[in-house]
């Protein structure tokens, strides 16, 4: 086995406690790359796009939780519904009403966090604290049987400003708590707070990440 993947993995959980999961992200990297993670005893995978996720999912073994964490439209949902793990960026009522759908189709459970607008950056998708409860208010997602909410995610901005970094983390541990109140508060799976990449995940760690996502610190650099 390469053992550079086996050593960055094992460099990167030494510093990531129990209770947080670490999805290593994979997007770009070839099949033979993931199998060596897997060997390594990963089981928690991510990728961006679907069709990339659809092409590598038969080639790789069965038990990997595969978990979508790019912006998905709604035209590809289908690609990855029949064995999604967990779907982390949903940012619209439009996209919740196709994957209750497909989630239907295939006879199960969806599980999907709410995407944020926490980048103090304009550039980035994701729902405000508004318009997450009008979502979560409307008559159409109450009436959703193959979706559940497991929580929330979010991207910081790409900077070397630590302190806004800490900031906007925070403020996503704070719609969190604040949906979990309003919203979820007999709903034990909705526990989730998915932040923070190779560049920022102590912090997020710090600031109440249950998940993070890694890519470029496993792998390498995307080039
Ligand atoms: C690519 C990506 C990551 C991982 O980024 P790295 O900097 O390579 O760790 C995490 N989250 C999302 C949403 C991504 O698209």
């Amino acid at each position: 086995m390469d053992q550079k993947i086996q050593q960055s993995l094992k460099k990167t959980l030494e510093n990531i406690p129990s209770h947080v999961r670490l999805v290593a992200v994979s997007k770009t990297k070839p099949v033979e790359m993931l199998q060596q993670a897997y060997d390594a005893g990963q089981r928690d995978l991510g990728e961006n796009k679907a069709q990339e996720m659809a092409a590598k999912q038969p080639h790789l073994p069965n038990d990997i939780r595969w978990h979508f964490i790019g912006h998905l439209q709604t035209n590809k949902v289908k690609y990855i519904a029949p064995y999604v793990y967990l779907i982390h960026a949903v940012d619209s009522l439009k996209l919740l009403k196709e994957i209750n759908k497909q989630a239907l189709k295939n006879d199960r459970i969806i599980d999907c966090l709410l995407e944020f607008h926490i980048a103090e950056e304009e550039s980035k998708f994701g729902l405000t604290l508004e318009s997450a409860g009008e979502i979560l208010k409307s008559d159409e997602f109450v009436a959703m049987k193959n979706i559940r909410i497991c929580g929330v995610m979010g991207m910081a901005t790409f900077t070397s400003d630590q302190d806004q970094v800490r900031r906007e983390f925070k403020s996503l541990k704070k719609y969190f708590e604040v949906l979990k109140n309003e919203f979820f508060q007999d709903k034990l799976e909705f526990k989730e707070v998915s932040m923070g990449m190779s560049g920022d995940y102590l912090l997020a760690i710090e600031e109440g990440a249950t998940i993070v996502r890694i890519g470029s610190k496993i792998f390498g650099s995307r080039g």
